[in-house]
């Protein structure tokens, strides 16, 4: 029998694909270009199918269930590197399997991009710099990372990672990219991530206390995804891009209390705010300097914070009334 297969330009391999940022992406590439081929990989520790339903009917997407940590043989042309669990929460849970899934996961997917010739992106973070001493942060500070802390096998697995990825570079000629994320949000976030964008919301929008650790002075900037994932793809997509980290983020900083306050006027919630133990090792202060992604990419972020607030809000609404539902119908 002959078999069919769509003449498609390219396949692009995304890990992390059933989680908040994968899925999006996912969907964006496929959205955008109507003749290549996605294939999407996760071991679904913390990412759904759910977040995928749509894409598995996708004749131009395949699934596979495979931990990064282990080796991968595919014939790709792009690989977006992006398995890893983002949230304190769900990093903290198995530490030791987190820096295996920075490391190793690098590690097999720096080596099918060296058999395959593949371009890959690597799915850094703002952690690397830690609890920085300057702000904002720009490329070319190291960092300020507490090596044996309840984050390190984060921020320690995302920089060996990045050690990795420049070596490849330098020693095997791989063609890599290493974008350098800032706080993230929108929709498909877990709602049991742990993370304040989703916390803040979830609670406001069932009049529950908002936790906030610290006395909330602690800052943050949080980049809408739409935005951040624009910036993803034209770092992959620029040849001159690759011999430098570049940070995506909303250089658009504010502390979390004020991020408390913003969500309570959107979602009109009568929660009460509640102050709890600041975790140790977080970062006091955390805004990009995106003028690399200014001139290198022509990138910078478009969508304001109460806007993509808003999005969420509506996302987390629609999701509680599901969930409610269910339950209903259970009982
Ligand atoms: P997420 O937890 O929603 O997604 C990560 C996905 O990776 C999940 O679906 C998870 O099941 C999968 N995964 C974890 N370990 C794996 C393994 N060993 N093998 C295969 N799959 C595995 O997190 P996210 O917010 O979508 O983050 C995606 C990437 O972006 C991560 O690498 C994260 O470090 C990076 N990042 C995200 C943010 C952010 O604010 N969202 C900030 C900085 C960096
Ligand atoms: N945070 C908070 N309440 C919560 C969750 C988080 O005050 O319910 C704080 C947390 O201490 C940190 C900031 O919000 O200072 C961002 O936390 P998140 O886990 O979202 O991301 P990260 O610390 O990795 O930037």
């Amino acid at each position: 029998m002959k078999h069919f297969r769509f003449p498609s330009e390219k396949t692009v391999l995304i890990t992390g694909a059933a989680g908040f940022l994968g899925s999006h992406l996912c969907k964006k590439l496929l959205a955008k270009h109507d003749n290549i081929e996605v294939i999407g990989v996760d071991n679904l520790f913390s990412g759904s199918r759910f977040n995928l339903l749509e894409l598995m009917d996708h004749p131009r997407f395949e699934f596979i269930r495979h931990d990064v940590t282990e080796p991968l043989f595919l014939e790709v042309d792009e690989v977006y590197n992006l398995a890893c669990p983002a949230s304190p929460v769900h990093y903290q849970h198995d530490p030791v399997k987190t820096v295996r899934t920075s490391v190793h996961g690098a590690i097999n997917m720096l080596d099918l991009a060296k058999r395959t010739g593949a371009k890959i992106l690597q799915a850094s973070t703002s952690e690397v710099y830690g609890d920085p001493k300057t702000s904002p942060q720009n490329e070319a500070y190291w960092g300020n990372v507490n090596p044996i802390g309840i984050r390190s096998c984060y921020d320690e697995g995302k920089r060996c990672a990045e050690t990795l990825f420049f070596d490849y570079r330098r020693q095997y000629a791989v063609d890599t990219r290493v974008i350098r994320i800032f706080n993230t949000y929108g929709p498909n976030m877990h709602p049991d991530d742990g993370r304040v964008v989703s916390n803040f919301i979830l609670q406001a929008l069932k009049n529950e206390p908002i936790t906030v650790y610290g006395d909330g002075t602690q800052t943050r900037s949080f980049c809408y995804v739409d935005d951040l994932l624009e910036g993803m793809v034209r770092l992959m997509d620029n040849p001159d891009a690759g011999t430098t980290p570049v940070n995506i983020g909303n250089p658009h900083e504010i502390t979390v209390r004020e991020l408390a306050d913003i969500i309570l006027e959107l979602t009109g919630s009568r929660s009460k705010v509640d102050y709890m133990n600041l975790p140790s090792d977080d970062p006091l202060q955390r805004c990009p300097d995106i003028t690399k992604a200014k001139e290198l990419l022509a990138w910078q972020p478009k969508v304001d914070l109460k806007t993509g607030l808003g999005k969420t809000i509506d996302y987390f609404d629609k999701l509680i009334v599901a969930q409610t539902g269910v339950l209903e119908a259970a009982e």
